[in-house]
């Protein structure tokens, strides 16, 4: 493994031991015997931060051998046992959060508060879960058998394989494994190579918070070939994943062979609806939150504005103000509003979606990228005029790109917003109750937030419709995803 550059990291860190530069499986930091690796890169600066390596075919068996091994030991831990370790695990991701939003600032580029908040996010998961694996309930049925009593028990499913991408590297690993764990499943996690040291940095803490060795893997490699081997196995019994709804579909299909329970978090293409009788100020402060958050590199970024035209005018010179007040720069660097994208292919992706814009009559508002601070950052853009022939409106932009396009009535406007393949959450505002009522039911999607930015957390059922996936992560019916429910019949009593 090259050396060379990777201490820079630890020295930033109250706890050196939080930056690893190894896999993790059956409780060992584990080098790749082919000796591959990957470079791991700061977006902002595209200095190199560290190394990992990459597993070979047999090491990622050896995870499932080891959770395999350990499945009989955690499942058969009290759920209040397990809750322990959990909210010991908790607490401990709260009392390393400025470490962990270190890490995950230089490696993801987000701002220092928003990596902070997405620690506290995180951790809320793991939380929640460890209460709620003490109410797996099953449940007793009225006996249609003569003498015979009737029921459910809730068991885990088996050992759960997650994949998981680089916009929110800690929070989408922790909402789908605190889940799987509390509900008594061994975890083997795939993160995105471009973020993979907030999940080793998570491996660490699991094993300080004595979950043991086995039941939380972190396997580091070749994205195809790592996950060919987890869909393949038939040990593995359930798969999360969250990610591009492209690679969505292929992990479905690879895991049709062995009959996985699938649970798919994938991508978003959110409208975001404003009715005439909104005040077009507050409707376009808001609209700019739900677009930058993460430079707009978020499955719930409001892509398609959809403004009533007799405030469109209004709203587009607001949005404008507000965007024109957004700090971009390098997220270690005091405060900022956007980081940088992910990689270059990002920001040519995205520039590419306004040219095609503009070529097809879309206005150019704002967005002067020769002011951009380095070769990854995307200024915030503005186009007016948007229509659905544009890449901007029928493809997830996943960077700083709002399109705006005015529209007459509530009929054209759910026909615009339901106009895509994607159905993960949606944005309406406007305080006319009716109107409300008749967007929330006509709305083709998993999520619909009226008059709030702010929509997800712990308690709620978060997943999309369509394109956009299967399965709810969160609430109290997240853990179901890792439960089986076995029926029973006692006979002759
Ligand atoms: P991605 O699909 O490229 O990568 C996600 C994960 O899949 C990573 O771990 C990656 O290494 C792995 N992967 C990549 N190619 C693979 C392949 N051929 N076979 C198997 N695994 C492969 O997505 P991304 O670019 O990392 O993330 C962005 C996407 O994720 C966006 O579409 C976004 O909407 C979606 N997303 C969805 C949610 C949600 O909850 N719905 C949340 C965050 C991101």
């Amino acid at each position: 493994m090259n050396m060379k550059l990777t201490n820079t990291l630890s020295t930033m860190l109250d706890d050196p031991r939080l930056f690893r530069q190894h896999a993790y499986v059956n409780g060992k930091w584990t080098h790749g015997d082919g000796g591959r690796e990957e470079t791991v890169f700061d977006p902002a600066t595209g200095e190199v931060i560290g190394y990992i390596p990459w597993l070979e075919a047999h090491q990622i068996r050896e995870a499932v051998d080891a959770a395999d091994a350990a499945f009989a030991q955690w499942r058969a831990l009290r759920a209040d046992e397990r809750a322990e370790r959990l909210l010991a695990w908790h607490d401990l991701l709260q009392a390393n959060r400025e470490d962990l939003a270190t890490i995950m600032t230089l490696e993801q580029g987000k701002p220092l508060p928003d990596a902070r908040g997405e620690v506290e996010y995180g951790a809320s998961f793991v939380r929640w879960f460890a209460e709620e694996g003490k109410r797996t309930f099953g449940e007793t049925i009225p006996s249609h058998i003569p003498n015979a009593a009737l029921g459910t028990l809730k068991e885990p499913v088996g050992i759960a394989a997650l994949i998981t991408p680089w916009n929110f590297p800690l929070a989408m690993i922790t909402r789908k494994a605190a889940a799987a764990l509390a509900a008594g499943c061994p975890v083997i996690v795939k993160p995105a190579g471009e973020t993979p040291f907030s999940a080793l940095a998570l491996a660490e803490l699991a094993e300080r918070a004595g979950i043991p060795a086995g039941v939380f893997s972190v396997v580091l490699g070749e994205p195809a070939e790592v996950s060919k081997i987890l869909c393949a196995e038939e040990r593995i019994k359930a798969l999360s994943f969250t990610g591009s709804t492209r690679v969505g579909r292929l992990l479905l299909e690879q895991s049709a062979q062995t009959v996985k329970r699938v649970s798919l978090e994938l991508g978003g293409n959110a409208p975001f609806i404003v009715g005439p009788d909104m005040d077009p100020r507050e409707a376009a402060f808001a609209a700019v939150a739900a677009k930058f958050q993460t430079a707009g590199q978020d499955c719930l970024a409001a892509n398609r504005i959809l403004v009533h035209e007799s405030i469109h005018d209004e709203f587009v010179a607001h949005f404008a103000e507000r965007m024109a007040a957004l700090t971009v720069g390098n997220g270690m660097q005091g405060e900022v509003d956007l980081g940088p994208l992910i990689h270059r292919q990002a920001v040519d992706k995205a520039a590419a979606i306004v040219d095609d814009a503009i070529s097809r009559g879309a206005t150019l508002v704002a967005g002067d990228q020769t002011l951009a601070p380095g070769d990854n950052f995307f200024m915030p853009t503005l186009l007016t005029g948007v229509t659905p022939e544009m890449k901007v409106w029928r493809e997830e932009n996943f960077a700083p790109v709002a399109g705006v396009t005015a529209y007459r009535d509530d009929e054209e406007v759910i026909a615009m917003a339901n106009d895509t393949e994607y159905g993960l959450a949606a944005y309406v505002y406007t305080h006319d109750i009716r109107r409300i009522w008749k967007l929330l039911r006509a709305l083709e999607y998993g999520m619909v937030s009226v008059n709030s930015v702010k929509m997800t957390g712990p308690p709620v059922p978060f997943g999309g419709v369509k394109q956009s996936g299967l399965g709810r992560e969160g609430g109290i019916t997240g853990i179901d995803e890792y439960l089986e429910t076995k029926y029973y019949c006692l006979g002759a009593l």
